[in-house]
């Protein structure tokens, strides 16, 4: 059953469907700005109409002064573009302008002799109007995909200070982080647009997501030691790459440094718009398909921020960007794929892999890693380990029995950690590390002295192993 969108929700989505084509790394601010002016003299109470030359005077001053220049394009072309392709508004006597044969655009010299009237349809003028809120969304959501960090002076430019408050812009653009629950991801794309299913895609307001269900099909955790999270690419089975879908979504947003709405919902429980994210790093890593065949896999690096505008994120979340160098850090480098069909074959694999970690740690004796993060992925090899290690179990020796919860692969859900934070800060060896259900490591995590920790340093490799 398809029901027609409310005005209010047809509207935002055409702000949404704003995606000029990138031009040497930045998205034309043509169309963005001309809107923001348009939403300005709503929010002032301008009539509905404006002339082309009134237009064009006005837009030209904003785009020398807040423009990207990204093409040398002038007013005729959001002029015309944002009638004749977006359908956002409309220009009266437009057939006196229509572009010449084979043009895209009308010349400057026919609209300057018609001067034609434009605006907003009178229907979206009068729910514009009617709804400051919707102008102020509209008018953020540009802000953050096109304007970002907002330069100074241009919400007072086009008028819209009065609906903008300076450092509230982030609350206006609807969900706000913590504020929503759905039960399911055809819930969200009901109320919000976007797909409806997928890890990763624009909601109707054209504003990055991914989604991250704790039952999988991916692995995607916050990294322990930080409050970094690390969120698996798309593609299901097979090595996973960065051309088309998802991935080559997000790899835009790395260069491009975009807020992300980070999705999550645990096990159990409803999914809801946690935090916004911006990507930090990326990585490739050993990782099991829907296949349950190993494959590479790229690990994103998530880090959440308070706001969707980069001037209002934290100085430790800038520097990690100006870290970036925004190559594909391969942690699957020197290691094969971790298959193991028998349990014989777990035994080998396992000693084969922390023979692995213990190389690494020699090559890196005597230098100290850049971040927690850092480390998290160097122990990769480890932990692979310690998953072949535990054979799908708990092993915690006092575990009241694991929640019979399973991934869409059919893996348990286990989570590998330190055996206690002594050894978080020393080495990342299997020996050192552990493999607990939901459950303990819960109750680990609280960090009680009494909890299952005390037990833990007995772990050895898997049964066969001798
Ligand atoms: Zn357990």
């Amino acid at each position: 059953m398809v029901t027609s969108p409310t005005p209010r929700r047809g509207f935002i989505k055409m702000i949404g469907q704003l995606s000029p084509r990138s031009v040497r790394g930045s998205a034309p601010t043509h169309r963005p700005l001309l809107l923001l002016w348009l939403l300005g003299r709503v929010a002032v109470g301008a009539p509905r109409l404006t002339t082309w030359r009134e237009t064009r005077a006005a837009f030209e001053k904003l785009e020398a002064a807040y423009g990207n220049g990204a093409t040398a394009d002038s007013a005729q072309y959001p002029f015309w573009t944002l009638h004749a392709t977006d359908a956002l508004w409309e220009i009266k006597d437009a057939d006196r302008i229509a572009p010449p044969p084979g043009r895209r655009r009308p010349t400057i010299s026919v609209l300057d002799q018609v001067n034609p009237e434009a605006g907003f349809t009178p229907a979206v003028y009068a729910m514009l109007s009617g709804d400051p809120g919707l102008v102020a969304n509209a008018a953020a959501t540009l802000l953050a995909r096109f304007f970002n960090p907002v330069p100074v002076g241009l919400v007072a430019a086009v008028g819209l200070d009065g609906v903008l408050p300076a450092g509230r812009e982030a609350d206006l653009i609807l969900p706000i982080p913590g504020s929503v629950a759905f039960p399911k991801r055809t819930a969200i794309h009901a109320e919000l647009g976007g797909q409806s299913a997928g890890g990763i895609g624009t909601l109707e307001d054209g504003l990055m997501c991914v989604f991250s269900n704790a039952k999988g099909p991916y692995d995607d955790r916050t990294i322990p030691g930080t409050d970094l999270i690390e969120y698996r690419g798309q593609g299901l089975s097979g090595d996973q790459t960065l051309k088309g879908g998802g991935n080559a979504q997000l790899l835009v947003c790395q260069q491009e440094q975009k807020p992300i709405r980070y999705w999550h919902q645990p096990a159990g429980g409803e999914w809801g718009f946690d935090t916004w994210t911006v990507i930090v790093d990326r990585r490739l890593v050993w990782g099991k398909g829907e296949d349950k065949q190993w494959r590479h896999e790229f690990a994103w690096v998530l880090a959440p921020v308070p706001s969707p505008f980069r001037d209002q994120w934290p100085q430790s979340v800038l520097e990690r960007l100006a870290q970036d160098d925004q190559q594909t850090h391969d942690e699957t480098f020197e290691t094969e794929a971790p298959t193991a069909v028998t349990k014989q074959d777990a035994g080998r694999q396992y000693r084969k892999l922390c023979a692995s970690v213990e190389r690494k740690e020699s090559l890196n004796h005597g230098r100290t890693t850049r971040t927690a993060s850092d480390r998290y992925f160097r122990s990769a090899d480890a932990r692979i380990a310690v998953m072949l290690r535990a054979q799908g179990m708990c092993e915690n020796p006092d575990c009241g029995g694991q929640p019979a919860d399973v991934t869409d692969r059919g893996d348990a859900i286990l989570e590998v950690d330190h055996v206690d934070e002594r050894a978080a800060q020393g080495r990342d060896h299997p020996a050192n590390m552990i493999a607990l259900c939901p459950n303990c490591h819960a109750i680990k995590t609280r960090g009680s002295t009494s909890g299952p920790s005390r037990n833990l340093g007995r772990v050895t490799g898997p049964a066969s192993d001798g």
